[in-house]
């Protein structure tokens, strides 16, 4: 299956220098048939311990306004723009974000969701497909942070449990 084939491209990638410094691949996780696709920065040290995206601080905190919004993770896409983690977990660098995007973008056009949320500046980068809905939101490490944007972060999801029914 074409989700298959590219999950384990992503694992073994080696076109930026990311894999080095990292244990796993994320490439992301969800059905093929998810209607939303939740796109974060890059995988943090749990993502790379367990390979999977979003499980640890910021994604405990991403599952508590999901489940506030009655969304059921099991349902959607959950990936990043960056597929590895970086050392000491850094923003990645520009060429790193190049060499990455094209992952995120064969993700989207298998997975066709009706509503890709681009959560924080890295995100908001992605080229977009005129025949796919974008949705900016802050990311959620920096909605944890910051009360402001907490609370936009927080009306947005309530926003999109409403438009993507
Ligand atoms: N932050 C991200 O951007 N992605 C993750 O998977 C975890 C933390």
């Amino acid at each position: 299956m074409a989700l298959e084939n590219l999950n384990a491209r992503i694992k073994n990638c080696r076109k930026c220098r990311l894999w080095r410094n990292a244990k796993n691949g994320v490439p992301g996780e969800g059905p093929f048939s998810a209607k939303l696709m939740l796109v974060g920065q890059n995988p943090g040290g749990e993502e790379d311990k367990t390979g999977k995206p979003f499980v640890g601080r910021a994604g405990k905190y991403l599952n508590k306004i999901l489940i506030r919004n009655n969304f059921n993770r099991d349902e959607l896409f959950v990936t990043n723009v960056v597929k590895h983690a970086s050392p000491k977990n850094r923003k990645p660098l520009t060429d790193e974000v190049e060499a990455c995007t094209p992952y995120l973008l064969e993700q989207i056009r298998i997975i066709k969701p009706k509503i890709v949320v681009l959560m924080g500046a890295i995100a908001w980068q992605t080229p977009r497909f005129e025949d796919v809905e974008y949705f900016e939101t802050y990311h959620p490490s920096a909605a944890m942070r910051f009360k402001k944007i907490r609370a936009k972060f927080e009306t947005d999801f309530s926003v999109l449990k409403r438009i993507s029914n």
